[in-house]
Parts: structure tokens; C-alpha cells; sequence
């Protein structure tokens, strides 16, 4: 089945209906986004790009970006997104694995485009969001058949390590990603909205699709990325609106509604439904502190590209039931398998493992990917027996909770100990002076390991404050897990999607050679 059959049935049951905005103005109701998509893909046939051909889409947020996707689906190619804030280069090199015949992006990138691509020898056609070149051609009337294996979304890993990996989604995992938001983070009903300040090339562009199914409202925000104040300016002018959010926006959203509240007497956001967090930890002392700015509108997604938004769930439901007397385990766990699919921990050598053991995470069901584009080796060594093995590293409780510890490769071996950086940074989070923390481990002569973490202080360092934050540690967690080096930053490297670079701090630590000092520094090396 082609997906763009969604979006077609939408437009003939809800044709008047807005379906895409942009900030606070309508922009397209559901029969002008179809009849758009229908003249995309007829211009794509005009061009020459027939099905299964890959199109990449390299642009930031905006309403062109739905018509675009829909319009390459509707015409049976395949979409590649790719988050706009790559260096041309790095575009380049995923045309090229891809064999993407048309980019599009804004006119203002074409020529750096057009060189990184010669650099390349590519012959890739670069287009605009908003018109393909060729003749005009009469829109097309019906999506081509596809089949619901067929390749529909190349999702390119965010590559924290080395080259990024083609992750291929047909239209089953897409579905499946679908049917999991509406059965285990919410459902959805014509008119209700998702706001889009998260890279729709991401994990959470995933989530306009249960928004397109249902005849719901996708709105892509002015500034075409994430401003705390504008989506608090969105939710109220849309109301019952929801978007997903990284932790680190999670983070920058809590400060932009403490401060709108202090403006406006206490008051609390409005028109917001679910803030959908997950791409990362979330720390337990974050999402205490944002359920008491916000309210109880948060709910907890894991999953990676290869199981789409789709491995675990922490509900709204479970977030809010402070009650339950394991209630803030919960919170730090990542919650239990969604809807469909079936989540394992299991040892190196593939057998499962009892509750309360650590292990490699691993998960079953439809949702998981077809495999990486072009590369057999990896898909062998990234599904075994039916399993996608995560490259996570966690445990299961009894009732099924997940908690996560770390990636495999950022565990910390010091002394014959493993020590999960997550841990020690959640006992950090929780001194009044860290505001953010990312712990690694550094090579060491006499214990192989010794861990050191990267603090971002909230106000000025004080002398003190490395001595400050051991004395917290061995007050809460064994005198073994902490580190042994603090380094005062002013802000700890991220990638493109937020996400806190470790590989990068290793890089810093290497770089400092033998010169391992303790003492607070005030700058990023
Ligand atoms: P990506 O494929 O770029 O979306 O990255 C997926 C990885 O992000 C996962 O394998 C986890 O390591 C991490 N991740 C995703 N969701 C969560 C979450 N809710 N809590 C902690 N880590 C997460």
C-alpha cells in the first residue's frame, strides 16, 4: 500500500479542514495540500523520476516540506530527509549512497549545493519547495502502487559515530509508527494538532502522520525551528496541541513557561495536549522540574531509526499517577514495549535475559526497518533471530519498565567496574549548580578508565565547586562510579538533533594527553 492513500481519503472525507499552518495562519485545508501533492508528483513523472527513485529533501521546517514528502510518496518514489543544518558536503555524501536524483532545498543553498555535489561528481538535479522545473504537467490522480515493503523513507542515522547508515522504512514501518502513537501515546481526532519545532527529516516528523490519517492539523512554526515562546504562542492560538520534543528542548521550553508565568501571575501554558519527549535521557530531575512548570502534559517515547519512535513508552497516564508507589522509578524508566511490539534484554550472545538484569535492549515487531540501504553486513549485524539489537544497554523491572543506562560503547569500565555514565549524571543533575552534565571515561594507566564529567554550572563556577560536587556524589552513589576530573564548560558539544556528543568530549579528552588536572575551568577547550 502507498501511504499517500492517507492523504488522499483525508481530502475526500475532510477536504475543508485545515491541514497544514504556518505559525498562526492556515495554509493549506486537506483538499489544497492534496491537489498540491498531486501536481508534485506529476511534475517528479515530468522530470523522469519514476517509482522507487529517491528524492532528498534538504530544507528546514515548512509547510512546502509536507507537500514535497507527499507529493514524492504520491508519485511512488522514495523521500530522503535530511536535516538542513548538515554541511553540504555531508548532503553530498548521502546523495551519493542514496543515488537520490533530485534535491530539493531553498534557492539561497543551491549554488553550495551544486559544488558540493560536482566535488562529488553527482549529477543529482537540485530543485526548489515550492515548484519543481519541467513542464507542467496535469496533476496526478491516484498514487502509484506500492507495495508495503517498498521503500518509502531512507532516514539517515545522525551518524553520533562515523558515517551515517541508511535506515529503510517502507510504508509497513510507517504504519506501524502510526498505529503505536494512537494506541499507546494518544489518540487522535479530526482537528486535533501537532506542532512541528523538532526537524521533520527526525524522528518527530514521523509524528505528522497520524495527524495526516486522522484529518488533524499539522502546524510548522513561523521561525521553522524550535523557540520555547512561540510554541507556547502556538499552543494557546491552536489549542489542544502537541509536538515531540528532545530533552534539550524539553529544557529550553520549562525556562521560556517559568518565565512567561512570572510574567502573568503563575499562570500555566494553555492549549497544550502532550509534549512528547524522548531522542535522549531525560533525567529525573528535569522532568520533575518541568511537570511543575508545565502540568501533566508529558509523555515518554524510546525508540531509535531503525524502530521508529517505536521501542518503549512512558504514558501520560503512568508520568501523572504520583500515587503509585514506584512512581518516580517510573519516571526514570523509559516505559514499558508499545503497542505491537516486543521488547527483550538479552546477553552477547543472544539468550534473554530475567528481569533486573542488564542487558543489550532488544525489540521485535513490524516496525522495525527493512534493513540499511546497501549495506548487508550491517543489517546481519544489526538484526539477529527476528531482533533488532539497539546497541542500548538496559534492564526490565518486573511490571515490564525499562530503564535505560547507556549506549553500549559510552559504558565506563573503570577498575574491572562498569559504571553506566547515566547514573552518575543523574546524581550530578540533582546539585542545585549543575544546569547540564555528560560524563565519559578517560583512558587510565592504572585503572584502564577513570570517569570524568563535562558540567555546565548554572551561574558562575564557584573555586569550589569540583570539590563541592564529589562530596554530593558520595553522598549518592557508590564512592567507585565517581569521577574522578570535573571540566567547567560553557556548553557541552551537541549534534544537529541536540544531542550531547560524547565521541566529541573523548576527542577533548585524548587531545588533553597526560595533562589531566581537576581544577575548574571556565571555558570550552
Ligand atoms: P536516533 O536513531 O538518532 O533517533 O537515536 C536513537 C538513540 O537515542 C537510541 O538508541 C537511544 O540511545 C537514544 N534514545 C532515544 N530515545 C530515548 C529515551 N527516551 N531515553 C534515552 N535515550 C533515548
Amino acid at each position: 500500500m502507498n501511504l499517500a492513500h492517507w492523504l488522499e481519503r483525508a481530502a475526500l472525507l475532510h477536504p475543508q479542514r485545515p491541514a497544514i499552518a504556518h505559525g498562526q495562519a492556515v495554509w493549506a485545508n486537506y483538499a489544497e495540500f492534496a491537489l498540491r501533492v498531486k501536481h508534485w508528483a506529476a511534475a517528479l513523472r515530468a522530470g523522469g523520476v519514476g517509482p522507487g527513485e529517491r528524492v532528498a529533501l534538504f530544507m528546514a521546517n515548512c509547510p512546502e516540506y509536507l507537500v514535497a514528502l507527499w507529493g514524492t510518496w504520491w508519485a511512488g518514489a522514495v523521500a530522503v530527509p535530511v536535516n538542513a543544518k548538515l554541511h553540504p558536503r555531508e548532503l553530498a555524501w548521502i546523495v551519493g549512497h542514496s543515488g537520490s536524483r533530485l534535491v530539493v532545498s531553498e534557492a539561497g543553498r543551491h549554488a553550495e549545493l551544486r559544488a558540493a555535489l560536482a566535488e562529488a561528481s553527482l549529477a543529482a538535479v537540485l530543485a526548489e519547495p515550492h515548484a519543481l522545473p519541467g513542464p507542467a504537467a496535469p496533476p496526478l490522480g491516484v498514487p502509484a502502487a506500492r507495495d508495503e515493503a517498498d521503500a518509502a523513507w531512507l532516514f539517515y542515522t545522525s551518524g553520533t559515530t562515523g558515517r551515517p547508515k541508511g535506515v529503510t522504512l517502507a510504508a509497513r514501518q510507517l504504519r506501524w509508527c502510526t498505529m503505536a502513537y494512537l494506541a499507546s501515546v494518544q489518540s487522535v481526532a479530526p482537528g486535533d494538532v501537532m506542532l512541528h519545532p523538532a526537524p521533520l527529516s527526525h524522528g518527530g516528523g514521523l509524528y505528522h502522520l497520524p495527524y495526516v490519517l486522522q484529518a488533524g492539523l499539522n502546524v510548522v512554526p513561523a521561525s521553522g525551528g524550535f523557540d520555547g515562546a512561540e510554541c507556547l504562542d502556538l499552543a494557546a492560538h491552536w489549542r489542544n496541541a502537541s509536538f515531540f520534543a528532545a530533552p534539550t528542548m524539553v529544557r529550553r521550553f520549562v525556562d521560556a513557561a517559568r518565565e512567561r508565568a512570572q510574567e502573568r501571575g503563575g499562570q500555566r501554558p494553555e492549549g497544550l495536549a502532550t509534549i512528547v519527549y524522548g531522542g535522549g535521557p531525560m533525567y529525573l530531575a528535569d522532568i520533575e522540574e518541568a511537570l511543575a512548570v508545565v502540568g501533566p502534559h508529558f509523555a515518554q517515547i524510546y525508540g531509535q531509526g531503525e524502530s521508529p519512535m517505536t521501542i518503549t513508552v512512558l504514558t501520560r497516564h503512568v508520568i501523572n499517577d504520583a500515587a503509585q508507589p514506584n512512581h518516580r522509578e517510573r519516571l526514570a524508566s523509559v516505559g514499558v514495549a508499545q503497542s505491537m511490539v516486543e521488547v527483550s534484554i538479552r546477553d552477547a550472545r543472544g539468550g534473554a535475559l530475567p528481569a533486573g538484569e542488564r542487558g543489550e535492549v532488544c525489540v521485535r515487531g513490524d516496525v522495525v526497518m527493512q534493513g540499511y540501504w546497501n549495506d548487508a553486513a550491517a543489517t546481519a549485524a544489526a538484526i539477529r533471530d527476528g531482533w533488532l539489537y539497539t546497541g542500548d544497554v538496559g534492564s526490565l523491572d518486573a511490571d515490564g519498565f525499562l530503564t535505560l543506562l547507556d549506549r553500549s560503547k559510552d559504558l565506563v569500565v573503570s577498575g574491572g567496574s562498569n559504571i553506566y555514565p547515566r547514573e552518575v549524571e543523574e546524581a550530578l543533575l540533582t546539585h542545585p549548580q549543575v544546569a547540564e552534565v555528560a560524563v565519559i571515561g578517560r583512558r587510565d594507566e592504572e585503572w584502564g578508565e577513570v570517569v570524568v564529567a563535562y558540567v555546565v554550572a548554572r551561574g558562575p563556577a564557584a573555586a569550589d565547586l569540583a570539590a563541592a560536587l564529589d562530596t554530593h556524589c558520595l553522598a549518592h552513589i557508590a564512592r567507585f562510579k565517581r569521577p574522578k576530573l570535573y571540566r567547567f564548560v560553557t556548553e557541552l558539544p551537541k549534534n544537529h538533533y541536540g544531542k550531547v556528543l560524547k565521541t566529541t568530549l573523548r576527542e577533548w579528552e585524548a587531545a588533553r594527553g597526560e595533562a589531566a588536572g581537576s581544577a575548574p575551568e571556565g571555558a570550552t577547550p
